[in-house]
């Protein structure tokens, strides 16, 4: 008896369970999580294929006189492309920077919401389809 009344006396476990109060920003932040991952996995690939332009513009080209013809023009070509891509990772890091700061989706002009549509359209958008 006496030993039963100790062990109800015991205070009881006091495991608080508090609640989760980040709920609201958890959401909110999940809304981009997904496009986060992708932008990221784009920015790689953009980066991956980078890597291996510049690689190929670094190597000197054959002394052999006809592959050089050749080469010159494949360089030329893959200097455009460079620049193409540049602008592709600085816009896809821009947009991660932009989800992670909270801005992704407002217009860098006027402020208003960039509408899903664009935004699905085009990940990278600034602005919105009237600033545009
Ligand atoms: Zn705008």
């Amino acid at each position: 008896m006496r030993r039963k009344d100790a062990i109800t006396d015991l205070p009881e476990k006091s495991i608080e369970m508090r609640p989760r109060r980040i709920r609201k920003e958890d959401t909110r932040m999940s809304k981009y999580d997904e496009l986060a991952k992708t932008l990221k996995a784009k920015l790689a690939e953009l980066i991956d294929r980078a890597e291996i332009i510049e690689d190929d513009l670094r190597h000197p080209l054959d002394a052999d006189s006809e592959e050089q013809a050749v080469d010159l023009a494949d360089d030329e070509a893959l200097a455009g492309v460079d620049d193409v891509l540049r602008k592709e990772i600085a816009d896809t890091r821009n947009a991660l920077g932009r989800i992670e700061n909270g801005t992704y989706g407002t217009c860098a002009n006027c402020g208003a919401e960039i509408s899903e549509n664009r935004l699905e359209a085009l990940p990278t958008a600034t602005l919105c389809i009237n600033c545009a």
